[in-house]
C-alpha cells in the first residue's frame, strides 16, 4: 500500500541490544517503509539497530538517507550502501537536517542517543515548532520506563496531561507501519526551522 507521507526519520540504537526481537523489528520496519514507498532517514550508521533498519529498507529496494556528523563517521561505521549519505559538521546540523526532512518520527529501541533524540523531538512539538507525529515502538517493553518518566512529569505538575498527545506508543513494527499509512501528507506550513 502506498503512503501519503514521503519520509520518516527513525531514531534507534547504535547497538542491537539484548533482545533479538529488537533487531527483527528494525529490519521489518525498514522493509515495510520500502514497500510503502516511504524514504528512511536515519543516523547513517551500519551498526546496531541503525544498520538493521537501513539494511531492511535497502534489501526491499527502498530509498535511504543517512545523516551523520563527520566526527562520528568512523566511530559509527557509516553505511556504505545507503542511497544518500549526508555528512554534517556537527550534531546540531545533523538533527536540524533530519528534522527538516521528516514527515513523521519513529523511535525504535536504543540507548541514550535514542532517548535524547526522542525527547528533543517531543519537546519541539510541545513548543509548537512542528506538529508531526512521533511514534514510539514499545517492543517487548523497551519504552515502558521512558513513558513512566514522562507520565511522572504530569503527576508532579511539570507537564500538562495534554502532553501525552505529543507522542503515540505502539507495540511493534506492524502497528507503526499501519499508523504511518494512515497519516496525511505533511502540511507545507509545517516546515519550521530550528
Ligand atoms: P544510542 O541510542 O546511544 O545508541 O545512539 C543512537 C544514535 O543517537 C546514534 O546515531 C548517535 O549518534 C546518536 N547520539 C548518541 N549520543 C547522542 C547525544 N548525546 N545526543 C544526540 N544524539 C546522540
Amino acid at each position: 500500500m502506498a503512503a501519503n507521507i514521503r519520509s520518516v526519520v527513525v531514531f534507534c540504537g547504535s547497538r542491537v541490544g539484548n533482545d533479538p526481537a529488537w533487531r527483527s523489528a528494525a529490519e521489518a520496519l525498514g522493509r515495510g517503509l520500502a514497500s510503502s514507498g516511504i524514504r528512511l532517514i536515519y543516523g547513517g550508521g551500519r551498526v546496531g539497530l541503525m544498520g538493521a533498519v537501513a539494511d531492511g529498507a535497502l534489501a526491499a529496494g527502498g530509498a535511504v538517507t543517512g545523516i551523520i556528523p563527520d566526527f562520528l563517521r568512523a566511530r559509527e561505521v557509516a553505511h556504505p550502501g545507503v542511497t544518500d549519505l549526508l555528512v554534517t559538521d556537527s550534531m546540531h546540523t545533523r538533527k536540524a537536517l533530519m528534522f527538516e526532512q521528516a514527515d513523521a518520527f519513529v523511535t525504535l529501541p536504543g540507548g541514550m542517543g535514542t532517548l535524547d533524540e526522542t525527547i528533543e523531538i517531543i519537546t519541539w512539538r510541545q513548543l509548537g515548532l512542528h506538529d508531526r507525529p512521533v511514534l514510539i515502538a514499545n517492543i517487548n517493553g523497551w519504552a515502558t520506563s521512558m513513558i513512566a518518566v514522562l507520565n511522572g512529569f504530569v503527576t508532579d505538575g511539570f507537564a500538562d496531561a495534554s502532553s501525552r498527545a505529543l507522542y503515540e506508543v505502539l507495540p511493534d513494527a506492524p502497528a507503526i507501519l499501519r499508523r504511518l499509512l494512515t497519516l496525511p501528507a505533511r502540511m507545507p506550513a509545517d516546515s519550521a526551522r530550528v
